[in-house]
């Protein structure tokens, strides 16, 4: 079923799965481990499910100390790792290798610290993104980035892909809210970045840490910002007759500016999708919808709503209404946030594509995915963080149609594709992982892939920690520092290229 091709198996690795077995139950007794097929194949694919690969064995462990043991004795052996938080990534950032050993960090599950006068939090890597903003709530706290899988994504995947949400916008994403780090690098050594303080002593690690998609190290703490929730929050319900009319009318807010809470803008197969299944009063008579979110001071709102009524009349706006109570905010939101199961309902499958344009390249993109639609003969539904210019075109398809998800990968590429022509990237909160590998020589050239590969090599030289993901070609770390090739012969022969 794998269109894209990942590492070989190293056969030494698996012919000696016992040992490494009886090894890591030495580390990480009990329950730590699972190694019958049957449980294992809860481990088999993250969020991105047309991809599966069972794991060489499952290690579930609860202590730093226990993780720093685990790593070194992969380091020691020549064992890859595939870290996992909850296994909601959609690029497939979490998938199994067959000779790798899955290293789940859902055990660490505890919130250590919450600091109202620092304004922080420190909690293990497995807590969920809900439950950071649970552990403050009580005090009038909350933590600001909101990806649409809060409830199950943890902290830990947020730091590893970056995430971001409705409100990263104004506040900021992951990489934004993160203070601090504790984690575990491949050999076994525990690395402290950054803390409750702003910014940290040399070269800004945090931030390349964040959004390293689990290839230069384990998290195993986190600290994070907590901010006040604001004085009052509302809504505005937008419709337009064409998405163009949408797009401009996104990029005239941000220009006017203004910065909302959140901006986001559904089509018209997203509209209705996401009215059929949560009947959050959406007008079904429009090509674009979008739903405004401002917040702070009282005083302050009202007269944004006002700019902004304003500013989506001059783009044409048909439709028009502002949340006249909380309740009725949160259900201008309920169908958003209910919009990707409402198109998983209307089609047997999808793929949730992810990228990043310049907002005033709105309009043209979507006039230009219209015409990809028709020629790959696949629907698309466009959801997306507008403000951002974060694109999450769902592709539908049915993987029970012979070529099918061929087509649907196609024109994704396609979408990407186009993304980086207009000026963007490849990614926008997703992350890269196995997904977009093969399309990141769309956006960096083979110096600029060796550049990013010289620094996972100073972090993991023999590239043990989820390798297969991010890069399309695996260059040995020796080979990147220019190793002479005497007649041919390839130096290290033995390391995997693909
Ligand atoms: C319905 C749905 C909606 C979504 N909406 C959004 C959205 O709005 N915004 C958004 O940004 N994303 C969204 N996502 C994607 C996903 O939830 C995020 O990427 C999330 O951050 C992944 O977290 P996780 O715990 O599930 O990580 P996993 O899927 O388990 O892993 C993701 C990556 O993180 C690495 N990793 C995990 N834990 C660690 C650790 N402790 N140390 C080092 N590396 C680690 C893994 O190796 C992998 O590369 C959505 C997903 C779904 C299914």
């Amino acid at each position: 079923m794998t269109a894209i091709a990942m590492p070989a198996p190293d056969k030494d690795v698996i012919a000696r799965r016992q040992e490494i077995l009886r090894a890591l139950q030495a580390i990480v007794p009990g329950e730590g481990v699972i190694h019958d097929e049957r449980e294992m194949r809860a481990y088999e694919t993250d969020a991105l499910t047309a991809y599966r690969q069972l794991p060489l064995i499952v290690v579930l462990p609860q202590t730093v100390d226990q993780v720093s043991r685990v790593l070194k004795y992969c380091y020691d052996n020549n064992v890859k790792v595939v870290p996992r938080g909850a296994g909601t990534s959609l690029s497939g950032g979490a998938l199994p290798l067959a000779d790798g050993v899955l290293l789940s960090m859902m055990k660490f599950n505890q919130v250590l610290d919450v600091d109202f006068a620092n304004r922080a939090a420190v909690v293990q890597p497995g807590v969920t993104n809900l439950g950071i903003t649970r552990a403050v709530e009580h005090e009038g706290f909350y933590y600001a980035p909101d990806p649409s899988s809060q409830i199950a994504c943890s902290i830990g995947g947020n730091i590893a892909e970056n995430s971001g949400g409705v409100h990263c916008l104004k506040y900021g994403l992951t990489t934004n809210n993160v203070l601090g780090l504790e984690m575990v690098l491949i050999n076994g050594e525990v690395v402290r970045l950054g803390g409750k303080h702003l910014d940290s002593e040399g070269y800004d690690l945090l931030a390349l840490m964040t959004g390293s998609e689990g290839l230069l190290g384990v998290v195993t703490e986190v600290t994070v910002r907590i901010l006040q929730k604001p004085e009052t929050a509302r809504a505005l319900l937008i419709g337009f007759p064409t998405s163009e009319d949408g797009g401009r009318c996104v990029a005239d807010i941000i220009g006017a500016g203004i910065i909302p809470g959140g901006m986001e803008m559904m089509d018209k197969l997203a509209i209705h999708a996401a009215e059929d299944f949560v009947h959050a009063g959406y007008p079904r008579d429009v090509e674009a919808l979008l739903i405004v979110e401002l917040d702070g001071p009282e005083g302050e709102v009202d007269l944004l709503i006002g700019r902004v009524e304003e500013i989506a009349r001059t783009n044409q706006a048909s439709h028009l209404r502002v949340s006249e109570s909380e309740e009725e905010r949160m259900t201008f939101w309920a169908g958003r946030k209910a919009a990707f199961p409402a198109v998983g309902r209307i089609s047997p499958d999808y793929l949730c594509m992810d990228g990043t344009i310049p907002r005033r390249e709105l309009p043209r993109v979507l006039a230009r995915m219209r015409e990809l639609s028709v020629k790959h003969g696949l629907a698309v539904a466009n959801v997306f963080h507008a403000g951002d210019g974060n694109l999450h075109p769902l592709i539908l398809y049915d993987a029970n149609k012979p070529g099918e998800l061929d087509a649907a990968e196609a024109f994704g590429a396609d979408i990407l594709k186009l993304c980086v022509e207009v000026g963007g990237v490849l990614t926008g909160e997703h992350g890269v992982g196995i997904e977009k590998r093969d399309l990141m020589s769309e956006m960096f050239t083979e110096e600029d892939l060796k550049q990013q590969q010289r620094v996972k090599c100073a972090f993991d030289e023999k590239h043990l920690l989820n390798p297969g993901k991010v890069f399309p070609v695996l260059n040995s770390c020796a080979e990147l520092g220019k190793m002479h090739v005497h007649k041919g012969k390839l130096p290290f022969p033995d390391i995997p290229r693909f």
